[in-house]
């Protein structure tokens, strides 16, 4: 007798083989507890478990992300149908020579601190993608002194051990990419003169290409092998501050609109940000064309401070917490403490960043001393704060 059928005539579940039956699961009578009834269906939920994306959808991946990333509820949406369709495509079309003329790479342009990084580290976590992170103004245009443009792709090789195949899955994180930006007579902002030539070489690997790469690196081995990797799946999500591009913004609503002025707080609630204005910014029309998203994440609130301090999955209280219960250490933080580092963060102004380098001064002399601590508890509130004379 199969086991299912055997649990099924004793009355019992047989995932556990302990608890009653319960729930009917599907047709080969399968039938379990509720208890692992719960336990299954949470793990169903959860993405990784549905990497080969046959039930996957857009909402599922926003709420994975919503355990990381506070705020900017737009672009969270924005991302995760993009990032639905791009590997359903690519899943769909695995065995064919498919050419995804349409992936949509992602373009952030927010305050420093604001999440950019994190939120593409979260789509490479959740979805258990390979990514590297790189800045753009370390980049050059082959030849020059620098690192390539085609490095990057050694990085992301190397980061999946040398397998090609997942490599071209993988995504590339750039920051600072508003630093790439072409000189122009109008916007006064630092600026790397080799920016276009930059932008053009990375054109090339965006809009997806067949790439050759030393496989050391650099160009001082012309002996060496050279690997080939596909980059028409690599997604590339750009983040960057595009300061000054509510000038640009605002410039051009005004010219449209004779005798309509917004303010800057009007604009920022359209969140209208146009191709135009990114090519006004600095950038050659076929860079900008290959984003499909452009989404601008607004500055972060002391209400959004106070829930990065505290929501998120691993957030920075959570860690913390965790750190001193391995002291055995209950380590408490009351909600007069917990304003009061989003206050002192928030002046700062280098946006949630700020709120680990906070916490760290904060709890800088206890961790030092944690083995001359015999409390089971210390409660963190405003006085404790105040004597850490920060
Ligand atoms: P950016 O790339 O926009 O400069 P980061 O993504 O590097 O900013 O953010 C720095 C840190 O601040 C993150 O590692 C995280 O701890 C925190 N953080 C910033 N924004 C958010 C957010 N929206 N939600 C949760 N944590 C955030």
């Amino acid at each position: 007798m199969n086991n299912i059928k055997y649990y099924y005539k004793k009355k019992l579940c047989n995932i556990c083989k302990k608890n009653k039956l319960d729930i009917f699961i599907n047709k080969d009578k399968n039938y379990i507890c509720n208890k692992c009834y719960n336990k299954e269906y949470n793990k169903k939920n959860n993405i990784n478990n549905y990497i080969n994306l046959n039930k996957l959808n857009p909402e599922l991946i926003k709420k994975e992300i919503d355990k990381y990333i506070i705020g900017h509820n737009k672009t969270k949406k924005q991302i995760s149908v993009s990032i639905y369709n791009h590997f359903k495509l690519i899943n769909y079309n695995k065995n064919s020579k498919y050419i995804n003329l349409y992936k949509p790479n992602i373009l952030l342009i927010g305050p420093t601190g604001s999440g950019k990084t994190l939120i593409a580290k979260t789509i490479s976590n959740i979805l258990d993608i390979p990514m590297v992170i790189t800045d753009a103004t370390t980049l050059t245009q082959a030849g020059y002194v620098g690192d390539d443009v085609e490095n990057i792709l050694l990085r992301l090789i190397q980061k999946c051990n040398y397998d090609i195949k997942k490599a071209e899955y993988g995504i590339i994180y750039i920051d600072e990419i508003d630093k790439i930006a072409k000189k122009t007579k109008n916007i006064s902002i630092t600026r790397d003169v080799s920016g276009e030539g930059v932008q053009q070489a990375l054109l090339k690997i965006i809009e997806g290409t067949i790439s050759s790469i030393p496989i050391y690196g650099g160009r001082k081995h012309p002996q060496q092998q050279n690997i080939q990797i596909n980059t028409n799946n690599i997604l590339f999500i750009c983040g960057g501050t595009f300061n000054n591009i509510n000038n640009i913004i605002k410039k051009r609503l005004n010219i449209n609109k004779i005798g309509f002025n917004l303010k800057n707080k009007q604009i920022k609630e359209k969140n209208n940000i146009e191709y135009k204005d990114i090519i006004k910014f600095g950038f050659i029309p076929e860079f900008i064309g290959r984003f499909s998203i452009i989404s601008k994440l607004e500055k972060l609130k002391k209400i959004h401070f106070i829930k990065i301090l505290t929501k998120p999955k691993n957030s920075i209280i959570k860690y913390y917490k965790k750190l001193f219960k391995l002291e055995n250490i209950n380590l408490i933080f009351k909600k007069s403490a917990i304003k009061k580092i989003a206050n002192i963060s928030i002046k700062m102004n280098t946006g949630a960043r700020s709120l680990k380098y906070v916490i760290e001064k904060i709890l800088f002399n206890t961790m030092y001393n944690i083995k001359l601590i015999k409390q089971k508890e210390i409660i963190i509130d405003k006085n404790f704060i105040k004597n850490q004379n920060l």
